[in-house]
């Protein structure tokens, strides 16, 4: 039986990044960006107004105020859009709305809030001595030519599209999503929608997982159930090899009916481990044929998502290209006490809350391998490492976040 830290290690070592893609914008969210972008040009490209007012000199409006207006004669608009080769002559206010180009000649905005009709449409009486440069947005406020802007890896967010649009691409180079087979096998695994006949479940697993794949950048594939017999499970794999990454679940322990791992092995994949010292999980099978992943997954429903996010969204994670590979640690307190395995890392879930400076971190109930509750309503795996036979109330102990990456290996 290997460690997690050395199964994680052999997962990592078997990734391959994905080839890149041009997509659309429309199509980018969630998508990992496959190079730098680099910036074409000024963004904004010109220095425009901030608010809607006036165009000035500041040397006109030098000790201007509410008590000593000065009257400017207006010359014209200027509308966002358009703009004028003009110049704001000594004297003169230039009307303009938010985002219009700063015309030639004027040095600040006065915002309309800061002025009042003079006597005649033709002028304005400006109430305020603006500072040089005051609302005007100066171009390249935002983003300069020819720097680096979004790097390899990041994951494409609604402002970063922005981003782009806002620099004219109309698409952007992501990594290829991996194509992730879901295998449930089981007899008594039923479909939604079935009624359940004595000694059958639905089939939880699938549906977990393929949010999972979702969430860690995958494309998710379910195959129909799979029951266990060799021909069968066999078909299954077979068929799965369209996949980039292939997940069963059940079937891999030492039962009657466990045929994943003697299929594994007459498909000719390579085995690389089998069993994990680790609570829940320690069933799990890794091989690999090439590039193409398999993780045979225990059929505990929380043993199957704590082997996804211990092993397989690091691995897909990778595979985009992605930094932020690992789940996240933290230190957090024991608010109980918990018994634990001594002689593997069992991963406790629980609640996290703050208590003042410290994270407190409170089992969410049955621990069983079969009790999805409680994996859905924790925050944290917190591990009791090999030796450790429980976890003290009032103790410090590491802890992985399940809802947050890090570049940094958790185990190292
Ligand atoms: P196995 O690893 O096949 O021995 O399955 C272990 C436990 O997980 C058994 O109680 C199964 O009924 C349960 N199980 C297996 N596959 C699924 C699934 N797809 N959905 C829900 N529970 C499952
Ligand atoms: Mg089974």
């Amino acid at each position: 039986m290997i460690s997690i830290p050395e199964a994680l290690a052999t997962v990592l070592g078997a990734v391959r990044l994905r080839p890149a893609e041009q997509v659309g914008l429309s199509d980018a969210l969630g998508r990992v960006l496959a190079a730098d972008v680099m910036v074409p040009f000024d963004v904004p490209p010109f220095a425009n107004s901030q608010m809607d007012g006036f165009a000035v000199r500041t040397a006109d409006l030098a000790g201007a105020s509410a008590s000593a207006p000065r009257r400017l004669r207006v010359r014209g608009a200027l509308a966002a859009g358009s703009s004028t080769a003009e110049p704001v002559g000594a004297g003169e206010a230039l009307r303009i709305m938010t985002g219009a180009p700063i015309p030639p000649g004027s040095d600040a905005v006065v915002r309309l809030e800061d002025t009042r009709p003079g006597p005649d449409s033709a002028t304005v009486e400006v109430l305020h001595a603006p500072a040089v440069d005051e609302f005007i947005r100066p171009a390249g406020e935002d983003l300069r030519k020819g720097e680096r802007v979004l790097e390899s890896g990041r994951i494409l967010g609604p402002a970063d599209l922005g981003l782009l649009a806002s620099m004219g691409r109309p698409s952007v180079e992501v990594r290829v999503a991996p194509r992730v087979a879901i295998l449930s096998t089981g007899d008594e695994i039923m479909p939604l929608g079935s009624p359940l006949g004595p000694g059958q479940i639905y089939n939880s697993n699938a549906y977990a997982l393929a949010a999972a794949v979702r969430m860690a950048g995958g494309v998710p594939v379910v195959a129909p159930i799979v029951r266990d017999r060799p021909s069968l499970v066999r078909e299954a794999f077979l068929g799965a090899a369209e996949s980039d990454v292939v997940l069963s679940t059940g079937g891999v322990s030492v039962g009657d009916h466990d045929h994943v791992r003697p299929i594994m092995a007459e498909i000719g994949l390579e085995q690389r481990f089998w069993r994990v010292a680790q609570k829940p999980g320690k069933p799990i099978a890794f091989a690999q044929a090439g590039a193409r992943l398999y993780f045979g997954l225990p059929g505990n429903p929380v043993s199957s998502l704590v082997c996804f996010f211990l092993y397989v969204a690091p691995a897909l994670r990778r595979s985009l290209g992605r930094r932020d590979v690992f789940p996240a640690r933290t230190e957090v307190t024991m608010a109980t006490t918990v018994a634990t395995a001594r002689d593997l890392t069992e991963l406790v879930r629980c609640r996290l809350r703050r208590d003042g400076e410290v994270t407190m971190a409170e089992p969410t109930g049955t621990q069983s391998s079969g009790a999805l509750r409680s994996l859905a309503l924790a925050d944290a795996l917190v591990l009791s490492l090999p030796g450790v036979d429980r976890l003290r109330e009032g103790e410090r102990y590491p802890a992985l976040l399940l809802d947050a990456t890090a570049e940094a290996d958790p185990f190292a």
